[in-house]
């Protein structure tokens, strides 16, 4: 029989340790709760949602809830824990959380192929196959571990993003490409111009815009130099203007605005683009009120607000494949937060999607079957080891890291991303049967 070693029985753990178990892998399972416990998590159940009880929208026509839909296709365990533990909550999927990891444990610990070893994992044994699934809130010896095979300190700890937006929302007629001073590609920018009373708008708006509450592991990132661009705003009139709103060296048919907000391409397909220096702790609703005041942005699609909070997490686009795959340690896979993604559905959908990959790699020693970016699961892996990302933001499902020729209205390109996902994914299972039969468990 061959072994895996998981670390770690959160969402993206639990998940890769049922897919494999299922399939009659012998999995060893690592946890710390309870031995050691991080002041997040209340239980010491595995799955346990250490915040809200939403797993976000079940409608398909969203990219999440489209998420939902492939992982169900694909049998997911968090997703049957999920539908057994829904509570009323219109039309997102909440849960009862406790019967939820209640319910999730039992399963995993149903199992005679998997073995559970309540303990912390301190170093990770690049000859063993294993997925790493510590989750954000990894510390300690584990995280100087990961960092060492990581190399080169792609291991951060905290997230200062700013918003990222899709391409498809920004209004051209205001908007225009350029770099400062033309150094740079200048396909890669995009420039919003303000005129003087625009921007005392926008300002005032900020100042008095309202913020997300510090928790006191946020300060960090504040005296790191990383400011929120709410707190330049707040230091003065001038500062954002000679900050992230800088005009200099932006000029247009000659003439140099009052002020700019720069958007860089965010991903290879360039569907999405992030908002230069615009790192921020304002509440979501916030955000999006504030950013449409700027022209350009009126009609403004979010894929992925701001934050700044604690988040451990690897730059995947420098150290795992579109597998989830450490490119220089084949044996070692890396699920869940910690590789990037952003979210309960998530973590657990790259924990699927990682361990039917390490399964094809025990197996045959490379992966054949695999999902491509017109799927969300697919879309999702391709997003976080896109070579072209120098430093990754960690990512929700989105349509627009979607890969896709169709062109036509929104409601439209819905329609089709969802029916060709959802073929894809009947393709990619039945393509996967052959390791049912294997094991004698169809
Ligand atoms: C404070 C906070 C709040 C969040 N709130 C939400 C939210 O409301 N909605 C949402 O969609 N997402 C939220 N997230 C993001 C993310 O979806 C969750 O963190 C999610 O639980 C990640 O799943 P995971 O499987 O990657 O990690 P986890 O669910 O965190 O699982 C990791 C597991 O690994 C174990 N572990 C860690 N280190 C070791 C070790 N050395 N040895 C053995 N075991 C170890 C941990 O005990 C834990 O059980 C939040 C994140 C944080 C940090």
């Amino acid at each position: 029989m061959k072994t895996v070693h998981i670390i770690g029985a959160g969402l993206a753990g639990s998940e890769a340790a049922f897919q494999l178990a299922k399939r009659g892998y012998d999995v060893h399972l690592f946890e710390q709760k309870p031995i050691k416990k991080h002041p997040a998590f209340k239980t010491d159940n595995f799955g346990e949602l250490i915040c809200s009880n939403s797993l976000r929208s079940n409608d398909i026509h969203n990219a999440v809830g489209l998420l939902k839909e492939e992982m169900r296709q694909l049998d997911s365990l968090i997703m049957e824990a999920a539908d057994k533990t829904k509570v009323e909550a219109g039309s997102s999927l909440a849960v009862d959380r406790e019967l939820f990891s209640q319910d999730i444990t039992e399963k995993i610990s149903s199992f005679p192929n998997v073995h559970i070893h309540y303990e912390e994992v301190k170093d990770i044994d690049i000859n063993i196959p294993s997925i790493i699934c510590a989750g954000p809130l990894c510390e300690g010896a584990l995280s100087g571990a990961i960092n060492k095979l990581c190399g080169k300190d792609y291991l951060y700890f905290y997230d200062a993003i700013a918003p990222i937006v899709e391409k498809d929302s920004i209004d051209f007629s205001s908007a225009y490409y350029k770099s400062r001073y033309d150094e740079e590609g200048s396909g890669d920018y995009i420039n919003c111009p303000l005129n003087k009373e625009e921007f005392e708008i926008f300002h005032r708006e900020v100042v008095n815009a309202k913020k997300i509450e510090l928790h006191d592991m946020d300060d960090e990132v504040y005296f790191e130099g990383c400011m929120p661009f709410e707190e330049m705003a707040r230091r003065g009139y001038k500062t954002l203007l000679f900050g992230p709103m800088k005009p200099v060296g932006l000029e247009h048919d000659g003439q140099r605005p009052f002020a700019v907000v720069q958007l860089r391409k965010d991903n290879a397909i360039d569907t999405l683009y992030n908002i230069v220096g615009f790192q921020t702790h304002l509440t979501f609703g916030e955000q999006l009120r504030v950013l449409k005041l700027i022209p350009a942005l009126k009609n403004v699609s979010i894929v992925r607000y701001g934050v700044m909070h604690r988040n451990t997490y690897i730059n995947s686009p420098r150290v795992l494949n579109a597998y989830y795959q450490m490119i220089n340690y084949p044996n070692i896979f890396v699920a869940g937060q910690i590789s990037g993604v952003e979210g309960y559905v998530e973590s657990a959908a790259s924990g699927l999607y990682a361990a039917l990959n390490m399964m094809q790699y025990l197996d045959k020693g490379n992966i054949e079957k695999s999902l491509k970016a017109d799927t969300m699961m697919g879309a999702m892996a391709a997003y976080i080891s896109d070579e072209h990302i120098e430093k990754l933001v960690p990512m929700n499902a989105n349509f627009g890291i979607f890969k896709s020729e169709y062109q036509g209205g929104k409601k439209e390109k819905r329609n089709y991303y969802v029916e060709q996902s959802l073929k894809n994914i009947r393709e990619y299972k039945e393509s996967l049967c052959e390791y049912n039969h294997e094991k004698n468990l169809d």
